[in-house]
């Protein structure tokens, strides 16, 4: 028999009950407590004791806790883990309770709804998305709650994958059961995001429309440029719907949609994003070490999380694209404006977040004096970016808003260095509020009282060292040794005995004191007016300042990529609409950073019409392949950013889509079939690939059997030539690769230069033109001091098995592929046969046939096609 439930433990189960997939944290006096499951997930992710209540009961119920100032770093653990926690506080004061301390969940924090700085990290941006399926289409929407910014977009499900990847929400929501539907359990199979399920009367379209309306207070949405019947209406109302369930708060940051089109932002696919390690590494998931971690030279955290989004969205507007490479050239060729307004940006605070802050009335009373103050820096940077010739240069300055008068409403109102907390007091600056000032100086006015008067008592009583003291049970008191305790005249009444000292009031002492803290109180109760209004009048001015906060965080990451420009000796690369990639002594951007200056070794890589769209690079092991063709990605992909280039020069012909995959033995560890995903992702590549795209391949084909191995990636090229016509980088190390050649007019043979001498190979690292030495691998065996015997025999094996596929004069005995238009339909991994009976249906000769016959020989097709099922 259990014993019954406390009535704490009933109100646990209660709340528990409400929020049933969020682990729930219990306040109980100084610590948070969590039970049964709960205690075992929190035991184990954060690695607390579990112990248990009720030890001696037959069902003891798993606990596990901790101290409640702790709450910041649990908590960030927890959602890293990808866990969501609803916070269950002491709602009155357990010294006013009657009975139980009344307990409400405030707050359930998930991985996409964080908005405390605490929790957060300042460079990166946290997304919550949701997707909402319908037939052909799927709705897609993403906020960032921190800001405010929130976009819709509708995507055929089998974008919806690299849509994700591009956002990278930190969290996504669903409908239940959606996870399973077969369009798409495809495309978020082996997706890493927490994704959370929600009711699917969370989704219905009318509700969410109403949800949206009401948000932004407008009659229709169309005022953001969204049509009615637009598949993320009902994404965005869901989201929507989720973050009022999690926050239980102001949501008033939140005032528009802004619709993302696709098309203008170059594709980049979840893998490519991996292999290309764009924003973290390949090895560990680290930011540390990746493209993004090399190339930010920003100054405020609002800058850093923008250009985490440049990179992630390269443009394929040529002229868009163009008007920020002027920004960069004209600020990196003015090294003391790019300084001045570098120096000055360092001073802004985050005021995209901070704005938001103001705008669901969390902000601090030092948050808008920091508003304030980078408020007062946009006059200087206005004069320092006024007459600059750079189109988008001047329309940020033209845009840049003064806000003069939330400034002075700021500056006037709080005094320079505020408390963080509001409870004391402190912030309202003297002068403000003749009434403030009243009630402080009353205040201040009774301390003074109070000396005078401990003074007078001293010389009325003839005890020199009595003493006015305070504190929070007594209030103010008279304090005396107990030597002296019987001097002490007949008005004075006891209050307290301490072992050396005796404690008095007068009746005077406590009115005195009744004023004091009255007035104090009053002030502090006033201040806290005072600033709620001021932050209610700033916060009706949050989307100007939101979008100050945007043109701030473009001029930094701008300044920023000259900077990076300068710093790295990157050129600007010239775009064209033509499918070329021409770059003159190119680096790799993060290796090129990485090696001791002047270590790495720049290769020119050359590809289009007239040097062939295909290039095959062979070499051995270890000499710098993976590297070269990567660099070409990373410098289409910042060229296509804004951003100069690691070159001496750069033609760069726009890609729509960049795809890079590595083969299996260069991403260990995903512990996959890693063949069977090799060839899915080169199945999508072949699909998906226009005449614009640029293809990264490196060793595809290393995850099965050689011969098998080769056959596809000389299949594989061979279409990406033929069908595709794309630019197209393949690294291998198979040999017999480069015979290709011979058939293929736009691909040409490249490979990786070594020098041999006095038993050494050293790796030049330098790209050439030409096929690699086959023999390189009898050779390295041979430096390694393999037995001459042995390294003959070998030489005899590989002429023979060389022979079989090339005949007397060298030529490939491999027949040519014959030539087709590429299909409209998806290819699929196994394609079954064709059937027999299409070529009877091809061979039919139609008009030599009477309306009668012709149904007579579908009647006679039909018959066969069920004989023969
Ligand atoms: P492969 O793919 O041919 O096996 P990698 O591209 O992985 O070779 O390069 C192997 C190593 O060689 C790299 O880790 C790097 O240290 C060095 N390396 C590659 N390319 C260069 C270069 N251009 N200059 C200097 N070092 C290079
Ligand atoms: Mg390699």
């Amino acid at each position: 028999m259990s014993r019954p439930l406390t009535p704490m433990m009933q109100r646990y189960l209660e709340v528990k009950a409400q929020n049933p997939n969020a682990l729930l944290l219990f306040r109980m006096g100084d610590f948070y407590e969590l039970f049964y499951e709960d205690a075992q997930v929190a035991a184990k992710v954060l690695g607390l004791t579990l112990t248990s209540r009720d030890k001696g009961s037959p069902n003891p119920v798993a606990m596990a806790g901790f101290p409640y100032h702790a709450l910041n770093g649990y908590l960030q653990k927890l959602v890293r883990a990808g866990h969501r926690a609803a916070i269950c506080e002491q709602v009155e004061d357990p010294k006013q309770a009657k009975g139980l301390v009344k307990r409400e969940v405030t707050q359930v924090v998930t991985p996409g709804t964080l908005t405390d700085d605490a929790l957060l990290d300042p460079r990166e941006s946290c997304f919550l998305a949701c997707v909402a399926p319908e037939k052909l289409v799927c709705g897609l929407a993403w906020l960032e709650l921190s800001t405010g910014r929130f976009w819709i977009a509708e995507v055929p499900p089998t974008l919806l994958a690299d849509e994700l990847a591009r956002i990278r929400p930190a969290e996504c929501i669903l409908p239940d059961g959606s996870r399973t539907q077969p369009g798409l359990s495809a495309a978020l199979a082996g997706s890493t995001i927490p994704f959370t399920e929600r009711p699917a009367w969370s989704f219905s379209q009318d509700s969410c429309l109403r949800l949206l309306l009401d948000q932004f207070q407008t009659q229709t949405l169309e005022g953001f440029d969204v049509e009615s019947g637009h598949a993320g209406i009902v994404a965005a109302g869901a989201l929507l719907d989720y973050v009022r369930d999690t926050q239980k708060s102001e949501l008033g940051h939140i005032t528009r949609l802004e619709p993302y089109r696709r098309g203008s932002a170059l594709i980049i696919d979840e893998a490519t994003r991996r292999s290309l390690e764009l924003t973290q590494t390949l090895r560990h998931g680290h930011r540390d070490g990746s493209l993004l971690a090399i190339i930010d030279e920003t100054v405020t955290p609002m800058g850093s999380r923008l250009l985490a989004e440049w990179l992630s969205n390269p443009l394929t507007d040529v002229t868009a694209i163009n008007r920020r490479l002027d920004v960069v050239q004209e600020l990196a060729s003015d090294t003391v404006t790019r300084q001045d307004i570098r120096d000055l940006l360092k001073e802004c605070y985050d005021v995209q977040r901070l704005t938001a802050r103001v705008a669901t009335g969390r902000a601090s009373p030092r948050d808008l004096v920091y508003l304030g103050r980078t408020l007062s820096l946009i006059p200087k940077l206005k004069a320092k970016l006024a007459g600059r010739s750079a189109i988008r240069l001047n329309e940020l300055e033209g845009r840049l808003e003064l806000c003069g008068e939330v400034r002075a409403e700021i500056e006037t109102a709080i005094v320079d260095d505020p408390p963080l907390a509001i409870i004391d007091g402190g912030i309202i600056r003297p002068g403000y509020h003749p009434q403030l000032d009243e009630y402080r100086d009353l205040a201040r006015g009774g301390k003074e009282w109070m000396a005078k008067f401990q003074a007078r008592e001293a010389e009325r009583t003839g005890i020199p060292n009595l003493k006015v003291g305070f504190n929070r049970v007594f209030g103010y008191f008279l304090e005396c040794t107990a030597a002296q305790a019987d001097k002490v005249p007949s008005d004075y009444i006891r209050k307290q005995t301490l072992k050396n000292q005796e404690r008095f009031i007068t009746p005077e002492l406590k009115e005195y004191e009744d004023k004091v803290l009255r007035a104090e109180g009053q002030a502090i109760a006033l201040e806290q007016e005072l600033f709620g209004s001021l932050r209610q009048r700033v916060a009706m001015q949050s989307p100007r300042l939101r979008e100050n906060a945007e043109i701030l965080a473009e001029i930094d990451v701008l300044a920023a990529l000259a900077e990076l420009a300068v710093v790295s000796r990157y050129c600007r690369p010239e775009l064209t609409d033509d499918p070329v990639l021409d770059i003159r002594e190119g680096r790799h951007p993060v290796l090129d950073r990485i090696l001791p200056t002047g270590q790495f070794v720049p290769n020119d890589v050359v590809l289009g019409e007239a040097d062939g769209r295909v290039q095959l690079i062979t070499g051995p092991n270890m000499a710098g392949k993976s590297t070269y063709i990567r660099q070409g990605a990373l410098i289409t992909i910042l060229a296509q950013m804004g951003s100069f280039v690691p070159a001496s020069e750069a033609r760069i012909g726009v890609a729509d889509r960049i795809f890079a995959r590595v083969g299996a033995s260069d991403e260990l560890g995903k512990g996959q079939s890693t063949f069977m995903v090799e060839m899915t992702e080169t199945a999508r590549i072949l699909n998906a690939a226009t005449a614009r795209s640029v293809v990264i391949l490196d060793e595809i084909g290393r995850g099965t059997s050689t011969y098998d191995g080769i056959s596809l990636a000389w299949s594989i090229t061979e279409y990406l030539h033929d069908v595709v016509g794309c630019r197209t980088m393949f690294a291998t190390h198979y040999h017999e690769l480069t015979e290709l050649t011979q058939t293929l007019k736009h691909a040409a043979n490249w490979n990786v230069a070594v020098r041999e001498a006095a038993q050494q190979i050293t790796f030049l690292h330098k790209i050439v033109p030409g096929a690699a030495d086959k023999s390189y691998g009898i050779h390295v065996a041979q430096l390694a001091g393999v037995p001459v015997e042995v390294l003959d025999r070998a030489r005899v094996i590989l002429q023979t098995l060389e022979q079989d596929h090339v005949d007397e004069a060298g030529q490939t005995r491999i027949p040519a592929r014959r030539t087709q238009v590429k299909s409209s339909r998806q290819l699929t991994l196994f394609e079954p046969p064709p059937h027999p009976l299409l070529d009877e249906l091809r061979q039919m000769k139609l008009d030599e046939l009477t309306p009668l016959a012709a149904l007579q020989e579908l009647h006679r097709l039909q018959q066969r096609l069920t004989t023969e099922r």
